[in-house]
């Protein structure tokens, strides 16, 4: 076996270890992944467009999840202030609540096994990864905002920060944000 077949299968693997870690507390994993979404987008990304371009599911698989959410009432709509005619979707208190308890926080207990340096390169492999598995499929790699081409830090016009491309001021906040125009610097 090659050494990148080796890693394909440990990487396959696990993925089916989280895969199996996601269907917990009555939501299933696309309903995991949404709310983490909508936890993590700036104002310019956290609607449905957005998560469907993050999941890179179908409209239908989205609206479905949404709407599920909402009943259970852990996601809620409202007017998008970026677009008369779009919606913002955000996590209510109880959907704030419950990602506390992502079942995604075992891998924590995992990852401590391993020593500070391999968890770093481990992070920085993984991160260069996912960004060419991506880009190889051109789906967006909606990145952190600060470590985006257009994020112009302490700008005059900024809150502190700027962004070049929206011509939108940003907070601290916002840096630490994920965005779908997101482009590495
Ligand atoms: S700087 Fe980049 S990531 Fe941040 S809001 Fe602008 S386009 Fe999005």
């Amino acid at each position: 076996m090659s050494d990148d077949r080796r890693l394909i299968d440990l990487l396959d693997r696990l993925a089916r270890v989280a895969g199996n870690d996601r269907n917990a507390l009555g939501l299933n994993p696309v309903q995991w992944e949404a709310l983490r979404f909508f936890a993590r987008a700036n104002r310019f990304s956290c609607n449905p467009s957005g998560l469907r371009q993050y999941l890179g599911v179908t409209k239908g698989t989205v609206s479905q999840t949404i709407i599920a959410l909402e009943k259970k009432g852990l996601l809620k709509k409202a007017p998008d202030p970026q677009d008369r005619r779009g919606v913002e979707v955000r996590l209510t208190a109880s959907g704030k609540k419950l990602l506390a308890d992502d079942p995604l926080n075992r891998w924590q207990a995992d990852l401590a096994a391993l020593p500070s340096a391999k968890r770093r390169s481990l992070e920085s492999a993984l991160g260069d990864l996912l960004r060419a598995a991506l880009h190889n499929r051109e789906r967006q790699p909606f990145g952190f905002c600060r470590d985006c081409v257009h994020f112009l830090r302490h700008h005059e016009n900024g809150e502190p920060h700027f962004c070049a491309l929206l011509e939108a001021p940003l907070s601290d906040d916002d840096s630490a944000l994920i965005c779908r125009e997101q482009s590495p610097g």
